[in-house]
Formats: C-alpha cells, structure tokens, sequence
C-alpha cells in the first residue's frame, strides 16, 4: 500500500541508449536517472533542449523501453497495466485537435477511450469542464477558441479518466499572461485537490511560481533537485541605502560597490558576505549615504539554473 509519503513516481538508475540507425552510432539521452515525485506536488523537471526531458516522459509513459534501470508508479513496476494507464493523464507542447470539434466533443472522445460510457461520462465531462473553467464554452467548435481555451481543453482531456499524475510538456508556452495565470491557478488547485504533476518547462520564472521541487537535467543527468527552499538559499544580502546624490552611484561603482538597483535616491548593493557587508557599510558612509536596511536575497531559479549548467559546462570541459 502507497503511503503519503512514498514516491508517487520513482525512478531508479533510469539509462536510455538510442540507436540512432546511422553508422551504428548511439546517443546516451538518459543516464541513472533517479527521479522521485511525492503525492500533492508540482514537480518542475527543466533543462534545456536535448537534455532528456522527453525521453524521460516517454518512458514514464511506457512509450518506449529502458535500456537499464526501473521505474514505479505508484508502487509497481508494472507501469504498462491499465491501472497505472489510467492513472496517468498526459498534456503533450502544443497539443493538437480539429478545428470543427467541439470542446465537449473531444472530451467525449477521449472518455470512450477510457470506457466510460452514459451518465458516468456525461458526468465526468462536466466536472472536467468545470475544473478547467471550460463550461461555458464546451459547444463550441475549437476555431473559436483562443490559445488559452485549447490548452484548458487539453488540460481537461488529460484529466478524463481521473488520472492521480498529470505529465505537462510546456503548458504554458505561446500563452499570453492572463492566460498563463489561468492555467497555473488550475494547477496549483488540482494538486491542492491530491493530484500530483510533473511539469515540463522552459519557463523558468512559472515553474518557480508553482512548483515545490524541481529538477534540472542536462545531458541526461539529473544534476540537482529538491525543493525551491531547500534549492535557492544564498547568503547573498542586499543593502538599502538612502540619500543618494548625483554622481554617487558611479562613485561607488568605482571604489568596487556592486550596486544592483537604483531608485529615486535610494541604492541597493549586493553582498555576498559579512567582509563585503562591513565593506558596503563603511563605503556608503564615506559618501554620505544613510543606511536603511539590509535584507537576505534568495536566489532566483533562473540563477541556479544557468549555475548548474555552467558547472557541468566546466565538469566536462576539465
Ligand atoms: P529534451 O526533451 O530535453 O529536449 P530529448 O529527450 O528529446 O531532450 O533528447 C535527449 C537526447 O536524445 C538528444 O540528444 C536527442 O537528440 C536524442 N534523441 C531523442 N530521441 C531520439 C531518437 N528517437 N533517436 C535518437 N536520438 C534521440
């Protein structure tokens, strides 16, 4: 029996070699992965292009077969059963439907896959639809339907059969910012109902608005993952300072203040120790500046994530 506690998804040693069919040469997409997704989270798997990503949700999928290593969900290794099937809705980037159905069309579709027949899938229907903030709209055809209104379509369709995990690829990409709002509430609000994501991203900046963890792959490992909190501690301070006058912002510049924003006559340096703190203190004194606050500045995901890839530039560089 699954407890609260255990792995929702996991991974072990995960390796996938592909043939490419040409002069019998293989690329390594994916190496020991060790991936595990807790129940009730949004788990954020980014990376940049090549790095894995989708072969990992292929084979979570059961699209195509490890070359070594395992997967669970949900306690079995038998992720080809109709059980797990069931359970797993998935969001393909860009997903793709005829113009002339109608939004409810497509779900009664998709449903019949799943063998839901009569009122158990006229029901279903509509508490999808609902979910996805969809009804008012599920007659009509798609090419009415914004950017918005088709990815919600296809967030409901991946949720027809009441799946526990939901595999997003890109969800929010090509979207305006209303429209990003819209589907991030819609995730946030299916994991507070107990379902569990695994979210496919370049967007860094969203997935750091929604996520509890993340992982950052590049070249099919898996270099760090854990929670935002647990990820994005820095020691880095900002200092605030008052009573700015012309001329001393570039003055601190050239006596080695980092400053990292101006407004109105306020200054705000960077530091990322206790030495620079004393520093920036003694620096703001001598030109006749007013100290206001300092504050601990948390790292941004954007900034682990162009960490993490530089380090593994120069791992494999040296
Ligand atoms: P991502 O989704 O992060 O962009 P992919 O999983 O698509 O990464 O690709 C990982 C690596 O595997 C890349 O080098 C890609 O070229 C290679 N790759 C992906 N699919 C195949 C395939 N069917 N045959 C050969 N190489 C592949």
């Amino acid at each position: 029996m699954n407890s609260n506690h255990d792995p929702v998804i996991k991974t072990e040693n995960l390796t996938k070699v592909y043939d490419t069919g040409f002069r019998g040469e293989q690329v390594s997409a994916l190496k020991n992965l060790n991936l595990e997704v807790y129940p009730s989270e949004i788990f954020g798997y980014l990376g940049p292009n090549g790095s894995g990503k989708t072969t990992t949700i292929k084979l979570l999928l059961g699209l195509i077969f490890p070359t070594s290593g395992s997967i669970q969900i949900m306690g079995t290794t038998d992720i080809y059963s109709a059980y797990v099937k069931k359970n797993i809705g998935y969001l393909p980037e860009g997903s793709y439907y005829p113009d002339f159905l109608r939004g409810e069309e497509i779900l009664r579709f998709y449903g019949q896959l799943y063998g839901l027949t009569g009122k158990e899938l006229y029901k279903r229907i509509d508490e999808v639809l609902e979910l996805v903030n969809m009804t008012h709209a599920r007659r009509r055809m798609l090419k009415g339907y914004s950017k918005g209104m088709r990815q919600r379509i296809g967030l409901a369709q991946a949720l027809i059969s009441n799946p526990q995990i939901l595999i997003l690829d890109e969800p929010t990409t090509g979207l305006d910012p209303i429209a990003r709002k819209d589907i991030r509430d819609i995730l946030s609000r299916l994991r507070d109902e107990g379902k569990t994501l695994l979210i496919s991203s370049h967007e860094l900046l969203e997935v750091e608005m929604i996520s509890n963890r993340v992982g950052i792959l590049y070249e099919g490992i898996l270099r760090v993952s854990g929670t935002l909190e647990e990820l994005l501690t820095s020691k880095d301070r900002i200092v605030e300072f008052a009573n700015a006058k012309n001329g001393v912002v570039q003055e601190i510049k050239d006596k080695g203040g980092e400053v990292v924003d101006q407004v109105n006559d306020k200054v705000y340096l960077k530091v990322r120790n206790d030495e620079e703190l004393y520093n920036a203190i003694e620096l703001g004194k001598s030109v006749g500046l007013q100290l206001i606050k300092i504050t601990p500045r948390r790292e941004t995901l954007e900034e682990l994530f162009v960490n993490v890839i530089d380090l593994a530039k120069k791992e494999r560089s040296s």
